[in-house]
């Protein structure tokens, strides 16, 4: 039986799973049953283990470090893995590297899904920047002095030395100090909609969004709000993929990527 490795974490490392067990495309991606009813395979989920309560994918569901490139193609070999979708979070880089040189040392196979960035469209007023420490360096408090700051749990320390800017930070848990001195917590996990997000921006009295270029629907709102309130927002840029290593931007490319392989 063949086994695959989804690197997860994220909304589309579920769908990958959801959509690879059979029992559950019927139901959830009948266009695809067709061509995956034949295949029997094993499915396991790779998380992190950074998030107290995770929505967890179908079929089975390792969680921790592998313990570097080296732990991670060990494992490849102990499973016997037959291919990999690296389908993490865009900024998780260093997993990332990690899978590319493992599947680099055993020869296995390897994709990566990610999810196309967010679309820029008339009258946004974005700030690209190429780090979150860019981000605190160069536009604030220049740019507001009270940010709705949505980077994930990670990262906040970049912002740690800015008094005289306020900051409304949201995430699914807590973020990691240190952290400004000015500076509160919204515990939260998406979907968003685009009205809560225009309350929220106008109830804290937000004159500027920072967030990262990490794509997809559930986190987009946003977007629409800071754009519909003539907001800026510094955006920080993606971490390159791996060079030479296939990227799609969809679990139906996934999928047609693994039936290719056979
Ligand atoms: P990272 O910096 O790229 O990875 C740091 C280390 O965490 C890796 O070297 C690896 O440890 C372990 N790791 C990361 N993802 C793993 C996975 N899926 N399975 C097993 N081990 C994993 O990652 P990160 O930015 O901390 O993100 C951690 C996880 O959270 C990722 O899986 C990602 O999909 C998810 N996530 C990240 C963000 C974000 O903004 N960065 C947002 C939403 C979700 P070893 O070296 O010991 O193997």
């Amino acid at each position: 039986m063949r086994h695959i490795l989804i690197l997860g974490g994220t909304t589309e490392g579920r769908a990958l799973a959801a959509a690879l067990t059979p029992e559950l495309t019927a139901a959830l991606a009948p266009e695809l049953t067709a061509e995956l009813a034949p295949t029997a395979q094993r499915i396991t989920s790779s998380l992190a283990g950074r998030t107290a309560q995770p929505r967890l994918p179908a079929g089975e569901v390792r969680i921790g470090g592998f313990g570097g490139p080296e732990g991670l193609a060990d494992w490849l070999r102990a499973e016997r893995v037959d291919a990999v979708v690296d389908a993490t979070h865009p900024f998780a880089a260093g997993i990332s590297q990690n899978a590319a040189l493992a599947a680099a040392a055993t020869g296995t196979p390897l994709l990566v899904l990610r999810r196309p960035g967010f679309t820029r469209v008339d009258g946004d007023h974005w700030l690209p920047v190429p780090s979150l420490a860019a981000a605190a360096a160069e536009l604030l408090p220049r740019r507001g002095e009270r940010v709705l700051l949505t980077i994930g749990r990670q990262g906040v320390a970049a912002f740690a030395h800015l008094d005289g800017v306020h900051f409304v930070s949201r995430s699914v848990d807590p973020p990691e100090p240190p952290l400004p001195p000015s500076f509160e917590v919204l515990l939260d996990r998406g979907p968003f909609t685009v009205q809560g997000e225009e309350a929220l921006l106008r109830e804290r009295d937000i004159d500027v969004l920072v967030t990262k270029d990490s794509g997809g629907a559930a986190t987009a709102a946003k977007l629409t709000a800071a754009r519909g309130l003539g907001l800026p927002v510094i955006i920080v840029q993606r971490p390159p993929v791996p060079d030479g290593v296939p990227v799609v931007p969809d679990v139906e490319g996934a999928v047609r990527w693994l039936e290719r392989l056979g």
